[in-house]
């Protein structure tokens, strides 16, 4: 037992109507100073020690340390694949290369066509690390909602990655608008959970009799 200035009781409060029958304080919302102290002095190893981090880490920066962890391993997003480590972008281009993956342009952006039904289109960074996927979302009415993610580690914060996308009408029909949005890309380990908080919203007119719009990203 604990009281509140910190100092430890013996077995005398227990049972004893909250209040402490030696010196009757209250007992309650106690904090345990020794063992907060016990636990930012314990430290243990990153989880993602298997996967090579050798770092050694306190308790109160656990949590931070590992979101940010390079060596945190990334999962495979393509459906029935259970591919998870540190080289997803190997993976893909040895495991998925047919599933429309095309290399990324930096300045002239690179144009996908996205159909409908088909929930990422899957981007491989030219400078060989970063695996994008263009999300197109089933979660708004009457239309799909694109934006970009990153498949990997947190990109640091002093260097935000940005992207633009761009939706080239094909045959523009009359009154549409031109399309295009930007944010800076969200960094994720694996997709599942994942939403976007900004996107393009494409209404459902704009797929066209194809069901697929064509679309031009900027990274
Ligand atoms: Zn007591
Ligand atoms: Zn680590
Ligand atoms: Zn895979």
């Amino acid at each position: 037992m604990q009281k509140k200035n910190g100092k430890a009781c013996g077995s005398c409060c227990v049972g004893m109507n909250r209040a402490c029958p030696c010196c009757s304080e209250p007992i309650g919302d106690i904090r345990c100073r020794p063992l907060e102290k016990v636990f930012a002095a314990m430290s243990a190893p990153c989880k993602f020690r298997a996967t090579g981090c050798m770092e050694t880490v306190g308790y109160n920066e656990k949590r931070s340390h590992e979101a940010s962890c390079p060596h945190a391993s990334c999962r495979c997003p393509f459906d029935g694949c259970s591919y998870e480590g540190l080289l997803l972008y190997n993976h893909i281009q040895d495991d998925h290369a047919t599933d429309a993956v095309v290399a990324m342009g930096c300045l002239r952006g690179t144009t996908v066509t996205l159909h409908k039904s088909k929930p990422f289109h899957v981007l491989l960074h030219r400078s060989g690390t970063r695996v994008f996927l263009l999300l197109n979302g089933g979660d708004v009415l009457s239309g799909r909602s694109l934006s970009l993610v990153s498949v990997g580690p947190p990109s640091h914060a002093n260097c935000e990655l940005l992207y633009k996308i761009e939706l080239a009408a094909v045959v523009p029909g009359p009154g549409e608008l031109a399309l295009s949005a930007s944010s800076t890309v969200p960094c994720v380990r694996r997709l599942e959970g994942f939403e976007a908080k900004a996107f393009l919203f494409v209404p459902d007119s704009y797929w066209g009799s194809s069901g697929t719009v064509s679309v031009t990203v900027h990274v």
